[in-house]
C-alpha cells in the first residue's frame, strides 16, 4: 500500500483516518495579450504563436521544457496543513508573523 506524508509537515498520513489533500499547482510564463490600439501585426502573431506553444506544452508532459517557462507542482497536505495552505497560498502571512516575533 502506498503511504503518503503531508509535504508541508512532514507527518504521515493514515490512510484510514486522515483526510489526504493534493494540491496542484501551475506556474508558468505569461505573455499577456497585445492591446487591441497596438500597430506591429508581426509582433502579434509572434505572440500568438508563443502562446500556442504554451497551450501545447499544458498537455505535453515533457521533462525537457523548463522550469522557467512551465512547471507544475503536486503536493499531498495533511488536514492541517491544507487548511493553513488555503488561507494563505503564498505563504506571506507567514513572513509577516515571523518579522513581529523577532522584534
Ligand atoms: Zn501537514
Amino acid at each position: 500500500m502506498i503511504r503518503y506524508a503531508c509535504d508541508l509537515c512532514g507527518r504521515e498520513l493514515d490512510p484510514h483516518e486522515d483526510l489526504r489533500y493534493v494540491v496542484r499547482m501551475e506556474v508558468y510564463a505569461a505573455f499577456d495579450p497585445v492591446a487591441a490600439d497596438e500597430e506591429d501585426p508581426d509582433d502579434r502573431d509572434h505572440l500568438e504563436e508563443i502562446q500556442e506553444i504554451l497551450e501545447r506544452m499544458r498537455d505535453i508532459d515533457d521533462p525537457q521544457i523548463g522550469d522557467d517557462v512551465y512547471q507544475q507542482m503536486r503536493f499531498d497536505l495533511c488536514p492541517e496543513c491544507r487548511k493553513r495552505f488555503a488561507t494563505n497560498p503564498l505563504g506571506r502571512e507567514v513572513a509577516k508573523v515571523l518579522d513581529f516575533s523577532e522584534n
